[in-house]
């Protein structure tokens, strides 16, 4: 396994210790002029050179990061990878002012993702993701949650989440599955007998996702039903998610507390109620802010989540639909413009409370002991990342103490 020394890096800025919520976000630790020491894919050291270059004994390969600014990697805790085709010709009739049902009497929306997907062979879809996760690693995502939910039918739900497990043999990014089949309604079978067949699926799909997320929202999956769904799910050993008051406030933000839900996802419409709630809990609040940029709607009131003491995150939703944005950077950008979270928030917002959300503990941040999972940045301090924004600034990703990618 290699051994690297990054040296005399203008910035390090990364958080110590676990989650983060309320005013704790904003914490950043910064080292000016520092290093780190990687081997066997962990941090043995970072900080002052002079002050650990005595525990140094082989020849490790150095990374000169002068002028450069050092973070965690980022970890993107929602996205709908796995797809076939694409929908730019909705993007553009939603620009000239077609309306969602518009789009779907001309056939487009997730009706023409869910017909793709099907008719995709697996080495298409892996073919397609795998290209994707290309962009993702080199703009510095190195861990993803990853949904299914195009198949709407056992057979194609096995087989995108078949395909989150052979790209996970292939290629540098993590990928960390989640079964949708509550994703949406298929046109073949009745409302009843499509939450029968998603019930009936768990048994099959359990072993092959860690979580169980419900597009929990009027019109798609109602509360109860959202309900029965992750209750069994969780039977399963598959724990819950939920995509919740994105269109609507119907109450799931609630819901996802009281099923113990590992994370609540998008919350544009989320209540004051709901908000001390979630406060409360130990439920991510994963906020997508690419979606309402990409769509052109509200954003989440990430300050209020923030500030009442939620433990929140953001993330893309990478899909064909509704934010079509695989950056990290990016999201960054627009959550500090468009929602007010400063740049010490979406930082840790992308890294340790991410990580927690998927359930990983050893990675997140840049602590002595931890994962070496860093990134190496092209610019001079950390607040350069959210505000020269659209431009990708990764020199180099080291995932597991190995560099992957390089510029
Ligand atoms: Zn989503």
């Amino acid at each position: 396994m290699s051994e690297i020394l990054v040296k005399n890096a203008t910035e390090i800025a990364t958080t110590v210790g676990g989650i983060k919520r309320g005013g704790a976000l904003k914490e950043l630790y910064l080292i000016h002029g520092g290093s780190i020491y990687i081997k066997n894919g962990l941090i043995q050291s970072i900080g002052e050179l002079d002050d650990f270059e005595h525990l140094i004994a082989g020849n490790p390969e150095i990374i000169d990061a002068a002028g450069m600014t050092v973070t965690p990697r980022f970890i993107d805790a929602h996205t709908h990878l796995v797809f076939a085709g694409t929908r730019e010709d909705e993007f553009s009739m939603r620009i000239g002012g077609a309306t969602y049902r518009e789009i779907a009497e001309r056939g487009g929306g997730i009706k023409k993702t869910v017909k793709d997907t099907r008719l995709a062979s697996k080495t298409e879809l892996v073919e397609t993701a795998g290209a994707y996760l290309e962009h993702a690693l080199r703009n510095g995502t190195t861990t993803m949650e990853v949904k299914s939910g195009y198949g709407l039918n056992l057979e194609t739900e096995l087989k995108m989440l078949e395909v989150v497990e052979e790209l996970n043999q292939i290629q540098p990014v993590e990928l960390i599955p989640t079964f949708l089949g509550a994703h949406a309604f298929p046109e073949d079978v009745s409302r009843d007998e499509y939450i029968q067949s998603i019930l009936d699926m768990l048994p099959s799909v359990s072993g092959k996702a860690k979580f169980c997320d419900v597009f929990c929202e009027e019109g798609y999956f109602t509360i109860d039903e959202s309900r029965a769904i992750l209750e069994k799910a969780k039977e399963y050993g598959l724990s819950p998610r939920i995509h919740a008051d994105q269109l609507t406030s119907n109450g799931g933000a609630k819901l996802a507390v009281e099923v113990g839900a590992v994370s609540v996802d998008h919350l544009e419409h989320v209540t004051d109620d709901e908000i001390e709630i979630l406060a409360q809990s130990d439920t991510t609040a994963i906020l997508l802010p690419g979606v309402s940029f990409f769509l052109n709607y509200g954003y989440p009131p990430a300050r209020k989540i923030i500030d009442a003491g939620c433990i929140t995150a953001i993330a893309t939703d990478f899909n064909p639909g509704s934010c079509m944005c695989i950056s990290m950077q990016m999201v960054m950008s627009i959550a500090c413009t468009q929602m007010g979270m400063t740049p010490e928030e979406v930082l840790n917002a992308s890294t340790i409370n991410a990580a927690y959300s998927l359930g990983l503990t050893n990675v997140g941040s840049l602590e002595t002991g931890k994962q070496a999972e860093v990134l190496i940045m092209d610019v001079p301090n950390y607040k350069m990342i959210p505000y020269f924004f659209g431009e990708n600034h990764v020199n180099t990703v080291i995932k597991k103490g190995s560099v992957v990618w390089t510029r």
